[in-house]
C-alpha cells in the first residue's frame, strides 16, 4: 500500500475502531509513582480511593500491568456514533509553508463538546452507571469537559453537577448553555456551596478560580452526596488510557499506508490527549521496537514540564485529592486570567512525567500571540477554526515543518488537533484586535509557589 497515493483524510472503517484501550504504564519498567493518602503519607487503598472514584475506574487507576483492557460494548457503540476521527493529511499546510515535512493531525473535534474529552467521559459515565450511582460531579476550565461529560450523563440518564472556574463561566456562557442543555447543573467555582469553596472565597474573594479550586468543590460535593462520585477529565492515568483510542486509531491508519511518523507533537494540559495520542508509539519505543520523538507543548503562561519541579503535590487547592508525583508548579498556582484555555492546570499526568523524567519525551513552551498566529495561519489553509489548546501543537508542527524546510528533510510529522475553537472567540478578537498580550510567570512566582509542596518521599 505504501507507494498508493495517501489521501487527505484517511478513515479507518467501523470494524478497524480498537476494541481495547492500551495501558502505557504496562510496557513502562520504571512506573510511574503511587498516589498517595495525605494523610498517612502511604499509597492509597482501592478501598480509600473508592470513595472518591467508582470501583471500575480505581481498578484501571491502580492498574500499572495490563496492557490492553476490553472496551465494553455500550462504550463501542456510543463511540461509533463520532469515531473513527479522521487522520488528515495537511497537504494545504505544507504547501502553505513550502515544507518538505509530511503533516498529518488526528482530528477530535468532530462532536458537540469539540474536542477529545468525550472518549473518556462516555467511559467515565459508563461505569458509573453500571455501579448504580445516580450521578456524577466534576470540574470544567474552559468548558469542554463539562460538555462531553454533560452528554455522556444525558444519554446515560446520570445526573451530573458541573463545577466551572469562574472566569470560563464568565467568559464563555455559550458552554454553560450547552451543558445545561444537555441536564447538566452548573455552578461557577469558587462557590459559597460547599466548604472548601467558602474558605477559598474567604482567602481571596476576588479570585477568579481555577481547576485546582473546582476540583476541590466537585470532590467535597461528590463524597457528601449520597450515591454521587466525583469525575476527572484530564490528569489521571485511567483518562489516558481512554484517551489511547486516538493513537490507537491513528497508529492503525498510518499503518495502513506504511506511514511511520518521525515526530509526534501534542498540546499538554493534564496531559490526557498527548498520552493517548503517543501511547501506542511509545509502546514500541519502550519495547525497543521503534523510536519517535514526542514533544509536549505547553503555554508559557503555566509551564508544568518546563519550569515546575517533579514532585509529589497535590491535585487540588483545597487538597483533599490523593497526592501525585509529577511536573508542578504547585497546587496554588493561579495562572493569569489572560490565558482561560483548557491548559491552565498547575500539574501533569503522572505517567507522562515519569516518561519526561526519564528522557523519553521533550517538552517545550510557547507564547500565547505566537499561538493564536499559528491557529490563525492553520484555519486559513485547512478550513478547521482550531481550539486555543490544539493551537500549541499546531504551533509547534509548523515550527517543526519549516526547520524541514531550511535543512531539506522530509520529516513525517504528527500531531493532534484536539478540538475546534468556537467557543474562544473572545481569545480569537483579542488576538485579531491586537489586545493579545503574553503573560509569563516570574521565577520568583513560580518559586513561591512550589515552596509550599508537601514534604513525602
Ligand atoms: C481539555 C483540552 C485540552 C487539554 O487537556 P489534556 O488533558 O492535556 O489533553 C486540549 N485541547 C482541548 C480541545 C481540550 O478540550
Amino acid at each position: 500500500m505504501s507507494n498508493e497515493k495517501i489521501p487527505y483524510k484517511i478513515y479507518l472503517s467501523e470494524d478497524e475502531l480498537p476494541k481495547q484501550w492500551y495501558n502505557v504504564r504496562a510496557d513502562m519498567k520504571k512506573k510511574p509513582a503511587p498516589l498517595l493518602n495525605p494523610g498517612t503519607g502511604k499509597p492509597v487503598t482501592a478501598e480509600e480511593l473508592g470513595a472518591v472514584f467508582c470501583d471500575e475506574l480505581v481498578k484501571q487507576e491502580l492498574d500499572d500491568t495490563t496492557p490492553y483492557i476490553d472496551i465494553p460494548e455500550e462504550i463501542l457503540s456510543f463511540y461509533k456514533m463520532y469515531r473513527p476521527a479522521p487522520l488528515v493529511r495537511a497537504y494545504c499546510l505544507e504547501k502553505a509553508l513550502g515544507t518538505p515535512a509530511k503533516i498529518y493531525y488526528k482530528f477530535e473535534g468532530n462532536n458537540t463538546s469539540g474536542s477529545h474529552k468525550l472518549n473518556s467521559a462516555i467511559a467515565q459515565a459508563y461505569y458509573a452507571k453500571k455501579q448504580g450511582l445516580k450521578g456524577v460531579t466534576t470540574e470544567t476550565g474552559a468548558g469542554q469537559w463539562g460538555t462531553a461529560l454533560s452528554m455522556a450523563c444525558s444519554y446515560l440518564d446520570l445526573d451530573c453537577k458541573v463545577y466551572m472556574v469562574k472566569v470560563s463561566y464568565e467568559q464563555k456562557p455559550f458552554r454553560r448553555e450547552v451543558m445545561r442543555t444537555y441536564g447538566a447543573s452548573v455552578t461557577p467555582s469558587p462557590s459559597v456551596t460547599t466548604e472548601v469553596g467558602r474558605k477559598i472565597l474567604e482567602e481571596f474573594p476576588d479570585t477568579n478560580g481555577s481547576l485546582g479550586c473546582a476540583i476541590s468543590e466537585a470532590v467535597e460535593a461528590a463524597t457528601h452526596t449520597e450515591g454521587y462520585r466525583y469525575v476527572l477529565g484530564s490528569v489521571l492515568s485511567q483518562v489516558l488510557l481512554h484517551q489511547s483510542v486516538i493513537g490507537l486509531e491513528a497508529k492503525t491508519a498510518m499503518d495502513k499506508y506504511g506511514i511511520k511518523p518521525d515526530i509526534i507533537i501534542g498540546c499538554a494540559g493534564g496531559g490526557s490527549n498527548l498520552g493517548g495520542l503517543i501511547s501506542p508509539f511509545m509502546g514500541e519505543k519502550l519495547r525497543g521496537e521503534a523510536d519517535y520523538r514526542f514533544i509536549a507543548v505547553e503555554p508559557a503562561s503555566c509551564p508544568s514540564f518546563t519550569r515546575g519541579v517533579y514532585a509529589y503535590d497535590f491535585c487540588d487547592t483545597g487538597k483533599v485529592c490523593p497526592l501525585q508525583k509529577m511536573y508542578t508548579l504547585g497546587s496554588g498556582f493561579m495562572p493569569s486570567a489572560n490565558h482561560a484555555g483548557g491548559l491552565r492546570y498547575h500539574g501533569m499526568s503522572a505517567v507522562l512525567s515519569e516518561l519526561y523524567d526519564q528522557g523519553l519525551m521533550e517538552a517545550r513552551s510557547v507564547e500565547q500571540t505566537a499561538v493564536f498566529e499559528a491557529a490563525q495561519r492553520f484555519a486559513r489553509v485547512e478550513g478547521i477554526l482550531p481550539a486555543p489548546e490544539s493551537s500549541h501543537a499546531i504551533k509547534a508542527a509548523i515550527d517543526e515543518a519549516l526547520k524541514c524546510k531550511e535543512t531539506g528533510e522530509e520529516k513525517t510529522i504528527l500531531f493532534g488537533l484536539t478540538g475546534t475553537g468556537y467557543f474562544d472567540m473572545y481569545a480569537y478578537a483579542a488576538y485579531n484586535d491586537g489586545t493579545m498580550t503574553d503573560y509569563i510567570p516570574t521565577d520568583e512566582e513560580i518559586a513561591a509557589s512550589t515552596a509550599n509542596l508537601p514534604k513525602f518521599e
